[in-house]
């Protein structure tokens, strides 16, 4: 499968790793938006939050038990949430991201 994220996941790509388990990995964005802007996806390769149901949500909430676990312990409290679901709303990489971003006002827009 032709997959950027399955790439990095599997070492094949370089990234700057900022935490890993079993199931989760999550990354510095390499065009960061912000100043603090980092990646947390699920292992297993899942496109995007259209394709979340009961059989492999798990890994979803584990992810936001990691991106409290992230950002408390860079002492960040307040922080944004992204996961853009399809091309026209800015989604290039079809497997399941969540971007964290902190470090500058953000505004409605971004
Ligand atoms: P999205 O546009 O929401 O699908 O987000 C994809 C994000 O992945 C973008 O912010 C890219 O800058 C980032 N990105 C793409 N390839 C890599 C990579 N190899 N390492 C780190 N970040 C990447
Ligand atoms: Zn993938």
């Amino acid at each position: 499968m032709d997959c950027v994220f399955c790439s990095v996941i599997a070492g094949e790509l370089p990234s700057t790793k900022v935490y890993e388990d079993d199931t989760v990995l999550a990354f510095k964005d390499i065009h960061p938006q912000a100043p603090v802007h980092f990646l947390v996806l699920p292992k297993a390769h899942i496109p995007n939050a259209a394709a979340i149901d009961a059989g492999n949500s798990a890994v979803v909430a584990h992810i936001f038990e990691v991106i409290a676990q992230l950002t408390g312990e860079m002492g960040i409290k307040e922080f944004r949430v992204v996961t853009n679901t399809g091309e026209s709303a800015g989604q290039s990489v079809f497997h399941l991201h969540f971007h964290v971003l902190a470090g500058r006002k953000l505004g409605p827009d971004a």
